[in-house]
């Protein structure tokens, strides 16, 4: 894992923000996840469009968790919103957002979760890349799932809201790409509020902007979409 760090280090703590909401706190990675970022970027960066089915599995994987969890807990499912997933891309901005009214998460499962590698497949696949000392591979992109961190193949910054039933309060987790921290905080603002769920904005890359396309998107989608169990709906920022 010969890590070469390409682009800004994030130093912002929490900036001066106009809004009311708690300041942000800066959390480090488990030193073991940004030597995988790292990996993961320098790897699959002929293979960038990975992301998607990844962020998609993840989706539907919240979605399974709480159609189960439901069985025994009829309350976790709030009257009137759906088990899906939406996309949908914003080409102005330059920007993706992935919504699913999945199980969320807690504030202790947002840093257990995209802080570390406990128990992602995602170590695995960092396993197998070492010990083939290789390049991109796609068999190996193949049989480990890369994980949530594949979303920096793309973005330069990702933000990520998430509310769990568990839980009156919703959060926000925010990176830049090739940082050694994130920022978390609640998130407050009323109309940013979900139901249930998890959305994550892609800012995306200068190089990655395509992928705001929603002819890109939906292409994608169409090779992944059929493993889902779930509705996936397309949607786009008006011009
Ligand atoms: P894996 O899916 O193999 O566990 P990932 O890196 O893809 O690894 O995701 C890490 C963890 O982050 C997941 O196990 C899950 O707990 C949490 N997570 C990621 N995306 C979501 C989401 N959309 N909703 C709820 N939890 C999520
Ligand atoms: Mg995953």
């Amino acid at each position: 894992l010969n890590g070469v760090f390409l682009g800004t280090r994030y130093e912002s703590t929490a900036a001066a923000s106009e809004s009311s909401d708690p300041p942000a706190e800066k959390h480090e990675y488990q030193a073991e996840v940004s030597r995988l970022m790292d990996l993961i970027v320098h790897s699959l960066y002929s293979n960038k469009e990975v992301f998607l089915r990844e962020l998609i599995s993840n989706a539907s994987d919240a979605l399974d968790k709480l159609r189960f969890l439901s069985v025994t807990e009829p309350g976790l499912l709030n009257a009137g919103v759906d088990l899906d997933i939406r996309v949908q891309t914003d080409k102005d901005n330059g920007s993706i957002t992935i919504t699913d009214t999945g199980i969320g998460m807690t504030r202790q499962e947002l840093v257990d979760c995209l802080g570390t590698i406990a128990q992602s497949g995602t170590a695995k696949f960092a396993k197998a890349l070492k010990d083939k000392d290789a390049g991109g591979d796609n068999n190996l992109i193949g049989q480990f799932g890369v994980g949530f961190y594949s979303a920096f193949l793309v973005s330069d910054k990702v933000v990520v809201t998430t509310k769990s039933p568990k839980s009156d309060k919703q959060f926000v987790w925010e990176a830049v790409a090739n940082a050694s921290s994130y920022l978390l905080r609640e998130e407050t603002d009323p109309e940013k509020m979900l139901p249930r769920g998890t959305r994550l904005t892609l800012h995306l890359k200068r190089d990655c902007k395509d992928f705001a396309h929603p002819e890109r998107i939906q292409k994608l989608l169409k090779n992944y979409s059929q493993f889902v169990s779930f509705p996936i709906y397309t949607w786009q920022e008006k011009g």
